[in-house]
């Protein structure tokens, strides 16, 4: 007989950031199924991971003790050991006694060796409570602001610069505002496959007749709806949409008096982009100069046009000169502060935006205030009690080097993933395994939960309460559904028990005084209560006072920059930081899939997505197929100089012939151990999206 719930609970996605609403059908501490609710980003609509994603929580691998290292047990730095085996590595453990020898290690670190030699990871999957105790506890326990997460490997290019041009780093409007668009670019994202329900709003526009421009290396399903698409060749950003500019210039199709009463440094602008004529940069980018002055004039004359980008923009070594370009165009022809307008970077998961806001970053305080400006550094150590550090901290990438370096010597990693999502990923597994004591809190016996010291079993999205900020600034309630199993414990517990091994003598109780103290030093969320949050479910931000309405669309009389006014920073042409040569002749770019989730730790163990994608696999170009003498199906290798990996080859004309796209959620085949560490110098995130590689059967 069919299963009927006997406890139905509103929550929200723990997928992508485009915070989809629904509901837990629970029977007996099980979730059943789940079903879309009537959410402002997505009225009802689920996609395949929202919907059928939730079985991961009840996974037999499920951790559900805490586990301390073997005595003499080496960290090989490759995740090689059966999952099942565990306690060959690990023994199980009493919280007492774990969280002892965690806290404990890292105090003698951090007594012995200086805060700087401990560090931090957090989650963009955790709540804001979690991401704002566990920037705190870092800053105010381990002493220094060595604390970063996974937006550094996202969109960290996109808010520099975002905060460097117009003063914010989220969105300027929610992603529904593109039905109110006239013209609307996609630009280096896939949303069908990555927010997939924003997807859905997008060809909704279509259809009532926003005009659609895609411009992607790759092809996607949006192209089939796109009014041009431009296959731009890849690493040609800048060149491309320079010429977009250079067009608006000599055709003088500026906005004059936006650029006049809202702007400050169009002149070098213009300057700049005087060079990049679209017959010039025809050649370079693919796109031929007709195409490229027909789009930029839609887009400047249009009534209302709108950019959405994703990390094909932003995960280069020049990707935040890639948004700077982006931002350049919205300003120069006033698309911005109205709706249907504006910058939309599409955030990736469910609350990096949330976690980035809750200072979950090395060189920013909660509301983006300067660990270096005197008067935010002042306000948090009257808010905190503490005397706080005002050196930036390293970022992710800077962390792995520094542990190379013998700086940083202890970590403690919650929910993520580091072993297989960090860029060059041998050496990461390699630092990792190196560290004196490395503490991970997660739900399953991640690749880098492999690493640890001691492992503390934490709770799933679903075994939890608290607050998650979507990709349009929408504050939005998660709801617990469920028990977490056996031993383990919820987050924002084991933050607290930690920051009492470290001397921190904290006591919140429930979730709502954590959030509590966020609105206190965050003035962007300061009218949100708690009790607002339980009726509406959804409240978005900047909501400075109680009563506040809270805005969707920001920008519309000034920028929140010292002067009001926004900033135009040219951008010319970096070359990736390495291109395919005679050894190497192929470039690698990585990505998603629909039906996993980044690392692929949930899932891969969720029954439906993983039967529908069960294997590593490489889209391959059906030319670059023939030329290896390769057909689809049968396996192949690619290798870079950082190492390689084999997986099943699938013929896939998406990306031009030479590029090989990799989903990086494959355990067994890491795509991470190839690519690039190299950084963007502002945002300091790794050049995903473009590397050497070589293909060969077998
Ligand atoms: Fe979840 Fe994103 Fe899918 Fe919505 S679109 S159901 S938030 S994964």
């Amino acid at each position: 007989a069919l299963d009927l719930p006997d406890k139905r609970v509103d929550s929200v996605c723990p997928y992508c950031g485009v915070g989809c609403q629904l509901t837990y059908n629970v029977k007996d501490n099980k979730i059943l199924f789940v079903e879309g609710r009537d959410g402002p980003a997505n009225h009802g609509r689920l996609c395949v991971k929202g919907r059928y994603g939730f079985d991961y929580a009840h996974h037999p691998q499920r951790l559900r003790t805490p586990l301390i290292r073997r005595e003499g047990m080496p960290k090989t730095g490759d995740f090689t050991m059966d999952p099942d085996r565990v306690l060959e590595v690990f023994r199980e453990a009493t919280w007492d006694e774990a969280l002892a020898l965690a806290g404990g290690s890292l105090k003698r670190i951090r007594d012995t060796r200086g805060k700087h030699a401990l560090a931090g990871f957090g989650s963009a999957k955790g709540s804001n409570e979690e991401a704002y105790l566990f920037q705190k506890l870092v800053r105010t326990g381990f002493g220094s602001n060595n604390v970063d997460h996974c937006t550094r490997l996202c969109h960290a290019s996109s808010v520099a610069a975002l905060l460097e041009g117009i003063g914010s780093g989220a969105v300027s409007n929610p992603v529904m505002d593109v039905t109110q668009a006239e013209v609307v670019i996609v630009i280096g994202a896939n949303p069908t496959v990555n927010h997939p329900v924003a997807a859905t709003w997008i060809k909704n526009a279509v259809r009532a007749g926003t005009k659609l421009i895609v411009c992607d290396p790759r092809r996607s399903d949006l192209e089939r709806h796109a009014h041009r698409y431009l296959q731009f060749k890849p690493d040609t950003d800048v060149a491309m949409l320079n010429a977009m500019m250079h067009v608006i210039v000599t055709e003088r199709l500026v906005d004059q008096d936006f650029i006049a009463s809202r702007t400050i440094g169009y002149e070098e602008l213009e300057k700049n982009v005087a060079g990049y004529s679209p017959e010039a940069m025809a050649p370079i980018c693919g796109i031929d100069a007709e195409t490229l002055r027909y789009v930029a004039r839609l887009y400047a004359t249009s009534k209302g046009s709108m950019i959405l980008w994703g990390m094909g923009v932003s995960q280069h070594v020049h990707g935040t000169d890639n948004a700077r370009c982006l931002i350049a165009l919205a300003l120069m022809t006033g698309q911005v502060g109205r709706p249907g307008t504006g910058l939309h970077p599409l955030r990736g998961q469910n609350n990096v935006q949330g976690a980035s806001d809750a200072g979950l970053i090395p060189m920013m305080y909660p509301d983006y205030q300067r660990v270096d400006n005197p008067a935010a550094q002042a306000k948090f150590e009257q808010a905190w009690g503490v005397k706080l550090d005002p050196k930036p901290g390293l970022t992710v990438v800077e962390i792995m080097d520094a542990i190379d370096a013998g700086a940083i010597r202890g970590m403690y990693i919650m929910g993520e993933n580091p072993a297989m999502s960090d860029p060059d990923a041998n050496h990461a597994r390699a630092a990792l395994a190196s560290l004196e004591h490395l503490v991970v809190q997660d739900i399953f016996l991640t690749e880098t939960a492999y690493l640890a010291d001691v492992i503390l079993p934490a709770s799933a999205f679903a075994e939890k309460t608290g607050t998650f900020t979507n990709t349009d600034r929408l504050v939005q309630l998660g709801r617990q559904a469920i028990d977490p199993p056996g031993e383990a414990r919820q987050d924002l517990w084991i933050i607290q028990q930690m920051a009492c091994q470290l001397g921190l003598e904290w006591n919140y109780g429930h979730v709502s005084e954590v959030f509590d103290e966020m609105r206190r030093t965050m003035h962007s969320i300061g009218g949100i209560t708690w009790d607002r949050l339980e009726r509406d479910g959804a409240v978005v931000y900047p909501c400075v006072n109680e009563g506040d309405a809270g805005q969707p669309v920001v920008f519309t009389d000034d920028f929140p920059r010292e002067d009001g006014r926004a900033r135009f920073v040219p951008a010319d042409i970096i070359p990736a930081n390495e291109r395919p040569d005679a050894d190497y002749p192929l470039v690698l770019i990585t990505g998603r899939q629909l039906e996993h989730w980044h690392t692929g730790s949930m899932t891969r163990r969720t029954a439906v997505l993983d039967a529908l994608e069960p294997d590593p696999v490489a889209l391959v170009h059906p030319l670059d197929l023939e030329r290896m003498g390769v057909k689809p199906g049968e396996v192949i290798t690619i290798e870079s100089r950082r190492g390689k990996v084999a997986l099943y080859a699938r013929a896939d004309d998406s990306s031009p012939a030479g590029a090989i796209f990799v989903p990086f959620c494959y355990y067994e085949a890491a795509i991470n151990r190839l690519t690039n560490a190299a950084l963007d110098p502002f945002g300091k995130i790794p050049e995903f999206k473009y590397c050497a590689i070589r293909a060969t059967p077998g």
